[in-house]
């Protein structure tokens, strides 16, 4: 877990600094995806902004919203997806930062019917089990919805035929889970490819969630 992400102050520049780095990674488009965060506890949360570029977003391009979707602060129009990430902080008071982006190797594979496989410990220790949620139009309640009845316990999801989230105890958390996402999924693809990919063994995984207490 990282240090230094407890006022309000550092949350909202780390926002900014997730989307840049989700968009240099190609896992946003110029104006896709979205990022919000919250302090612990609070029934508040900073979002990014809908419709202006999130390669360079700033602090004051942010918006705060309360957990019945009013606007509390920020000049800018709340993201269309605000009715999500208000939903996973009404159902995960363990969630502090949500992370959406539109994973292409992810998001594919999901859509071949291919679930996330224990094929590397970050898969089995940092993902754990990725739900492949069914298709809702982004930004509707609807999504909203389907979300919230599908994140009990788990750390990622995957939308249907639109990307993925990551959902963490701060941002660096939840960043890191749709990185990895990536990451493993990526090798999955690689590995579905050429052959089938060969799984960790059934009892390492026990132990490694022993271990880890997960
Ligand atoms: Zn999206």
């Amino acid at each position: 877990m990282s240090e230094g992400l407890f006022t309000e102050d550092e949350i909202k520049e780390d926002i900014c600094r997730v989307m840049s780095t989700l968009y240099q990674k190609g896992l946003i488009s110029a104006i896709g995806g979205n990022v919000s965060a919250r302090l612990p506890g609070s029934k508040e949360f900073w979002i990014t902004p809908s419709g202006i570029f999130k390669g360079q977003l700033s602090v004051d391009d942010l918006v705060k919203v309360d957990l019945q979707g009013n606007v509390v602060e920020g000049f800018l129009k709340p993201s269309i997806e605000t009715p999500m990430h208000r939903a996973i902080y009404n159902e995960r008071l363990d969630v502090n930062a949500v992370v959406h982006a539109h994973n292409p190797v992810a998001t594919g594979l999901a859509l071949s019917g291919m679930e996330i496989k224990p094929i590397t410990v970050e898969a089995v220790l940092t993902l754990r089990k990725v739900p492949i949620v069914p298709f809702a139009f982004p930004g509707t309640e609807d999504l909203a919805r389907i979300v919230a009845e599908n994140i009990a316990g788990v750390r990622a999801l995957i939308l249907q035929n639109h990307g993925v989230i990551g959902l963490g105890f701060n941002l660096v958390e939840a960043e890191a889970i749709v990185e990895t996402l990536e990451e493993v999924a990526l090798t999955q693809l690689v590995a579905s490819h050429f052959g089938k990919p060969k799984l960790i063994p059934e009892k390492d995984m026990e132990l490694a969630k022993r271990l880890y207490k997960i």
